[in-house]
């Protein structure tokens, strides 16, 4: 299995390429095709398998820089992962024209707030600051057809969740939802049954 056979857009391709991703790893192999196809996604991955690229090629995929929307929400639990992953994304994203965005917390909401005065297409984000952004119909995420939710067992955290739950109701009914935790508690069981639809569930 290669990269070529996933069908994906030859500046991503070259992206990927670039990075010195050769062959995709398991977990890559198994969420790509499934994502692409619009399917809901809960995954259970740990860190070193592969699995930002499982969701960041997928979202670079599915994103039309000509409409200068945000396409796609990636939640993160902390500014540190915000800020790496969407790093990782603008290298993937190298050769697409794709404009993506961090914003967390403890950060200023003015120059959040000025930086979406720009095309934002990937808004990699923690709950509370996207929230914020979203509720000053600042972030606007009506034409925002995924989302994606890294380390999904911090991002349900009693601290998180309600914030989450808020979140949702800005984004389409026809959303599409990609979940990654390491763990499966009973809390992200739950978030799964209420809010995705027939997901594919990867096991790793
Ligand atoms: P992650 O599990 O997302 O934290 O990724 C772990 C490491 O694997 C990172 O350094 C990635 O850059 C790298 N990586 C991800 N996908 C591939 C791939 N298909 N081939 C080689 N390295 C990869």
């Amino acid at each position: 299995n290669e990269f070529d056979d996933l069908h994906l857009k030859r500046d991503l391709l070259r992206g990927i390429f670039e990075k010195g991703y050769v062959k995709p790893s398991p977990i890559q192999e198994k969420a790509i095709p499934i994502a692409l196809a619009g399917r809901d996604i809960m995954a259970r991955a740990k860190n070193g398998t592969g699995k930002t690229a499982s969701f960041l090629i997928p979202a670079l995929e599915k994103t039309d820089t000509t409409k200068d929307v945000i396409q796609v929400l990636i939640l993160v639990p902390t500014r540190e992962l915000a800020l790496q992953t969407s790093q990782v994304c603008k290298e993937l994203g190298k050769y697409m024209n794709v404009q993506v965005m961090a914003s967390t917390g403890g950060t200023s909401l003015k120059d959040d707030i000025m930086r979406l005065y720009n095309p934002v297409h990937i808004l990699v984000a923690t709950p509370g600051r996207v929230l914020d952004l979203a509720q000053k119909n600042v972030a606007n995420l009506s034409n925002t057809h995924t989302m994606i939710m890294d380390e999904a067992d911090k991002l349900l955290s009693p601290e998180f969740q309600p914030l989450v739950e808020q979140l949702i109701h800005f984004l389409p009914t026809s959303r599409q939802i990609l979940l990654f935790s390491a763990t499966f508690p009973v809390t992200v069981k739950s978030f799964k049954d209420t809010y995705l639809s027939k997901a594919y569930e990867i096991n790793l």
